[in-house]
């Protein structure tokens, strides 16, 4: 069967480039441009009406697209009459009405360039310009009758995420109430609008891209700081509600552009001078998504182009949460039971133990549970290598303030909006304000014990897997401590193995810290207090932030 897909582009004019002579379609009669593909063949042909045979035919495949200036560009090909030594010996000035249709025409290019013949005959590709014209969407791929989105090329997102997790995590991003949920972390979305619209100067005139767009906020946050354009770049379906959104604040909107797809697939008309996007997870890295961005960076950016936020850090101390172990520990006394309907229960209750210690406790806790000074793994988003995130290797040393169980390591996270104008943090520490990422906390199933001024060692590793999230190891080990500490090895080490994509959620809403009488606001961890030295950056191993912890004390 032939399938037919065809886009078409109203020029203000083209001409074609020849040694002899020069011939031109101009508006006297209007001019298009328009691409199809037929049977797995694309074609743009340039001609005077829309369905006139004559006119300039072109492989988009193999000719080259340049930009001579914001309305002009020229599109190079082979000569179809003469042989290979001649290639690219056509050339054809394109003038654009405006900057956007010149946009929206290099991203069409792009898409359709890449647009494989597929032996099926199936051209998997759309490009939808929807009502307002401003507004393109494009992707590489067409939806087929169940919702997915398939993209005509493997790329780097499909070689390490499964499609089973894929489908599921852009069907969560696709609904508003997951959108709102992000929206309504005041703490969240205030710190990304403070850090934008306080470095205007960073923004002004620039062209950003929004590295998973969501719900287009931080696209519309960057056209109010005098972006000159902003491609918004969003693979779920909040692509269409993004534009939506878009289209309905138009003073921001005419500097916006979304494009549906992934990160990792779609072509941009141009390169970006700032990119924008909020890609934590649960432990700063869970979703993976972070590799996106780092992706993003190598794909849009200028070369030395900012990011914001540009550096993460991942600090980690450890704890100690009595009633969280026992918590825990009780969830697997069901398997205890000998006579449940007359079935003994226990063969399986070493699995549900093991079980339950094995999904990391996302909640917000009182930083006083905190028995050591944290320790930080800073990731600089500016440089590090998407490869880098797939084992993040984590050595732990840490001096206990006192004498206590110590359960288990606690985690949060901050990232940093390096603004010309102003540094900003935002902060996910326990102790301050709660975000909806919380903190997390993985618990040994066997708790070690420690004297005041003993030294914890260990190691935290996590592992990438495809279903978007990473597998935890940590280790703890608890070393001899006092006169003749040199004699003796290591006295005690829990070890356990977790999945970062299975977490416990003890907290269903954000729950207010409150500040105790004996607590003042000066003991509590502000990482945007903390200074970050040019030398954190470079070496992204440990970091003792003495000041994190001076008020952890045990009740
Ligand atoms: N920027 C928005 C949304 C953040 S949530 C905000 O700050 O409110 C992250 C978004 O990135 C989700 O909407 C998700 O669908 C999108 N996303 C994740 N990975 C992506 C990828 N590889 N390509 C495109 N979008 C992606």
């Amino acid at each position: 069967m032939e399938q037919k897909h065809k886009q078409e582009f109203a020029l203000a004019s083209a001409t074609e480039l020849s040694s002899s002579s020069a011939s031109a379609l101009t508006q006297s009669s209007p001019v298009f441009a328009r691409f199809s593909a037929r049977n797995g063949l694309v074609e743009l042909r340039f001609s005077e009406q829309s369905e006139a045979i004559g006119g300039y035919n072109v492989d988009p495949c193999t000719a080259q697209l340049l930009k001579l200036g914001p309305v002009q560009s020229v599109c190079i090909s082979k000569d179809s009459d003469t042989n290979e030594e001649k290639s690219y010996s056509r050339g054809i000035t394109i003038q654009f009405r405006d900057e956007e249709e010149s946009r929206a025409f290099h991203c069409a290019f792009e898409q359709w360039k890449t647009e494989v013949k597929d032996q099926d005959a199936v051209v998997r590709f759309a490009v939808y310009l929807f009502s307002n014209p401003l507004l393109l969407v494009c992707f590489p791929g067409t939806h087929l009758p169940n919702g997915d989105v398939s993209g005509s090329l493997k790329s780097k997102f499909d070689d390490k995420v499964e499609p089973s997790s894929a489908k599921m995590y852009f069907h969560y991003y696709g609904q508003l109430l997951h959108q709102q949920n992000m929206l309504q972390d005041y703490v969240r979305t205030g710190t990304y609008y403070a850090a934008v619209i306080e470095n205007r100067a960073d923004f002004i005139g620039r062209v950003v891209v929004d590295v998973g767009a969501g719900s287009g906020i931080l696209s519309l946050f960057a056209a109010q700081a005098g972006a000159k354009h902003v491609y918004a770049v969003e693979a779920s379906e909040m692509a269409e509600y993004a534009r939506k959104l878009i289209a309905g604040n138009p003073s921001l909107g005419e500097r916006i552009t979304v494009i549906k797809g992934k990160v990792e697939e779609v072509e941009l008309p141009e390169k970006a001078d700032i990119l924008i996007s909020e890609p934590m997870g649960t432990l700063l890295v869970n979703e993976r998504m972070l590799e996106t961005y780092v992706i993003a960076r190598d794909r849009f950016l200028v070369p030395m182009g900012k990011m914001f936020p540009s550096v993460g850090r991942i600090h980690m101390a450890p704890f100690s949460d009595e009633y969280l172990f026992v918590e825990i520990a009780n969830k697997a006394l069901f398997w205890q039971q000998q006579n449940y309907y007359g079935v003994d229960l226990t063969p399986l209750y070493g699995s549900a133990f093991h079980g339950y210690f094995s999904q990391p406790v996302v909640d917000a806790f009182d930083p006083r549970l905190l028995v050591a000074p944290a320790v930080s793994h800073v990731i600089d988003f500016k440089k590090t290598k998407e490869e880098n995130l797939y084992e993040i290797d984590i050595p732990l040393k840490f001096i206990s303030s006192v004498g206590t169980r110590v359960h288990g390591l606690a985690c949060w996270f901050d990232v940093l909006f390096d603004g010309s104008t102003v540094q900003r943090w935002l902060t996910t520490a326990p102790g301050a304000p709660t975000t909806h990422w919380y903190q997390l906390r993985c618990v040994l199933s066997q708790p070690l014990y420690v004297m005041a001024g003993q030294e914890i060692t260990g190691q935290l590793r996590m592992i990438a897997h495809s279903a978007q999230s990473y597998t935890i190891y940590l280790t703890l080990s608890v070393k001899m401590w006092g006169p003749g500490a040199d004699q003796g090895g290591i006295l005690q080490t829990s070890s356990c193995k977790l999945d970062l994509k299975e977490p416990y959620y003890r907290m269903s809403q954000p729950q207010p810290y409150v500040l105790t009488q004996d607590q003042q606001p000066h003991q509590l961890m502000h990482s945007q207090d903390i200074p970050i030295q040019a030398d954190d950056l470079e070496e992204p191993e440990l970091i003792q932030l003495q000041s994190q912890c001076s008020g952890a004390q045990l009740q």
